[in-house]
């Protein structure tokens, strides 16, 4: 398959995605606010009440954490940065839920090391997303394997899952806000990924056919040491 190029014009749809918020955050509320009404009536011993009423808190709150990732007016601090240092925390990070998965990091880093100027925390962020989607996607298990190659003036990292791919007609909404298709997604993984890279003044592109896994391509520019 082509790579397709991802980001773009997604990105500046602020209103789309106030409503989308308001929308996503109204539906866990309702159905509080629906047992809530229902425990008054019938307070004795309805435990799959708490249940649910603590199953949409966590998605309200998983939703928000999200979109905090995005709206903080956090301190950006930029610096020079080893690929090889930020990618090996990430997994250090992400080892325990592969493991839980049945999934295993194969990292295969260019000797070269190569550095970007960039801000860590967020950087870290985009190989996060990518890398937990490949987990979420390969619900038997299998390999992520995780490279990168110093290309002259940059440098290009890439996560290949062995998971089911992804159709044409889902890499077209990819970055989308909201747009998933788990049960328990939150849909902002990509857009908060491909919004990173673009502050970042990089690239993201994904080759994927269904059955085959899929893998998505970040390019860099890299920085002397
Ligand atoms: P979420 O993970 O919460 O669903 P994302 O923005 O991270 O939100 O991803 C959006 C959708 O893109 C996913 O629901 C999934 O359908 C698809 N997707 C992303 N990465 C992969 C992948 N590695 N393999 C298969 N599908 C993927
Ligand atoms: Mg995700």
């Amino acid at each position: 398959a082509e790579a397709v190029m991802l980001q773009s014009e997604k990105l500046s749809v602020a209103g789309q995605l106030a409503a989308g918020i308001a929308h996503e955050i109204r539906n866990p509320l309702t159905a509080i606010k629906g047992f809530f009404k229902l425990l008054e009536r019938e307070m004795d011993q309805k435990k799959e009440y708490f249940h649910i009423i603590e199953s949409e808190l966590s998605r309200i709150e998983l939703i928000l954490s999200e979109l905090l990732l995005l709206a903080k007016p956090h301190k950006v601090r930029i610096q020079k940065v080893s690929l090889d240092t930020l990618l090996k925390d990430v997994t250090t990070l992400l080892e325990t839920q592969a493991i839980m998965n049945n999934v295993w990091f194969e990292m295969k880093l260019d000797a070269k090391d190569p550095y970007i100027q960039c801000d860590d925390n967020q950087v870290k962020q985009v190989f996060i997303n990518l890398i937990k989607n490949g987990i979420e996607a390969m619900s038997g298990g299998g390999n992520i394997f995780i490279e990168t190659e110093d290309e002259g003036a940059e440098v290009i990292i890439r996560i290949r899952d062995e998971g089911p791919g992804i159709a044409e007609e889902i890499i077209a909404r990819l970055g989308e806000p909201f747009f998933t298709t788990k049960t328990t997604g939150t849909g902002l993984g990509l857009m908060i990924t491909f919004n990173i890279i673009k502050n970042h003044h990089g690239t993201v592109s994904v080759k994927s056919e269904v059955g085959q896994g899929s893998t998505f391509e970040v390019r860099f520019q890299k920085v002397g040491r």
